[in-house]
């Protein structure tokens, strides 16, 4: 049975979304900075050749359906375009740590993943290595049976993101920011609110189903995300705003509300961020959420 989107794309089509994605990354194109630079010297830390990966690991932190029992495949891609200040796993996202692969290299991996009995490929982070991924793991996309996840910063290159559409099955989606400032101060995107309230239509657009199978693991859907930022409780409040107008136009989505922000890198500098989130800021946010009654999951502080 077919499991995934890329098991059931047409060889012409998935030819095109391929060459798509490679022309993107070519073009220096293929994020909101739209960079255009030489490869090897991307700011995202994309390497000239082959995909960089931190690691390839199990994962069981993710939401309940997406980590089930034996957890979920994660792929951390080395470097990152959205470079926020407080990225916790800014060895990986800042300093590019990682290895460089091959394509025939990194598909044995997620093959080795697979192995091990995960419940699905979860890509993190990784619009700069997206059309050499797509053509990896075409060459083996019988072996690779299981739903694709995109676990992304919900800010994207249009054309990068319809072929996301086509290809990935479940999206773990950020809604970071619903003000440019922050974006601005924070990352390293201008124009953060309006990539992603574009991406956000598109979704809705795409009318993507929430399928779980009788063992209640996700096969289909999108997980929107929301780290709380310490006393930026406006924002958060803002975010959730919005997620309510999208729940009533029909976005099918669960949201994830995260507390597990702690200061990290840059953030160490900055006296706003350098500190936890108090729990009478961060109770007035999951109060919202109840209000607007989204459905998904709020992690305790
Ligand atoms: S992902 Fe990297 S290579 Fe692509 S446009 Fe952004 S910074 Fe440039």
């Amino acid at each position: 049975m077919k499991t995934n989107l890329l098991n059931v794309l047409s060889e012409p089509e998935l030819e095109k979304l391929v060459s798509r994605a490679l022309k993107l990354f070519e073009q220096g194109l293929c994020c909101p900075v739209m960079c255009q630079a030489p490869r090897g010297s991307r700011p995202c830390g994309a390497p000239e050749e082959g995909i960089k990966v931190a690691s390839f690991a199990i994962h069981d932190g993710e939401e309940p359906p997406v980590s089930g029992w034996n957890g979920a495949g994660n792929i951390f891609f080395s470097g990152c375009s959205a470079k926020c200040l407080f990225c916790q796993n800014w060895p990986i996202s800042h300093n590019n740590n990682g290895k460089i692969y091959n394509s025939g290299e990194f598909s044995e991996k997620i093959k080795k993943l697979i192995d091990k009995k995960v419940h699905n490929i979860n890509f993190v982070t990784g619009d700069h290595f997206l059309g050499k991924v797509i053509e990896s793991l075409w060459k083996v996309r019988e072996a690779v049976n299981l739903p694709l996840i995109y676990n992304c910063s919900g800010c994207h290159n249009h054309e990068l993101f319809e072929i996301l559409l086509k290809t990935m099955d479940i999206f773990l989606f950020d809604v970071k920011y619903c003000d440019n400032t922050l974006s601005s101060k924070y990352s390293n995107i201008q124009n953060y609110t309006e990539y992603n309230l574009k991406c956000l239509e598109m979704l809705l657009e795409a009318d993507i189903p929430w399928i779980e199978d009788d063992l209640g693991l996700l096969k289909r859907g999108v997980i929107i995300r929301h780290l709380v930022l310490p006393d930026h409780i406006d924002n958060s409040l803002q975010v959730i705003e919005l997620l309510n107008d999208f729940k009533k136009r029909g976005l099918n989505f669960k949201l994830s509300l995260m507390s597990q922000y702690f200061p990290a890198h840059k953030a160490l500098d900055i006296e706003v961020l350098n500190t936890k989130v108090a729990s009478a800021q961060y109770r007035k946010i999951a109060e919202a959420v109840e209000f607007y009654e989204i459905e998904g999951w709020t992690q305790s502080l």
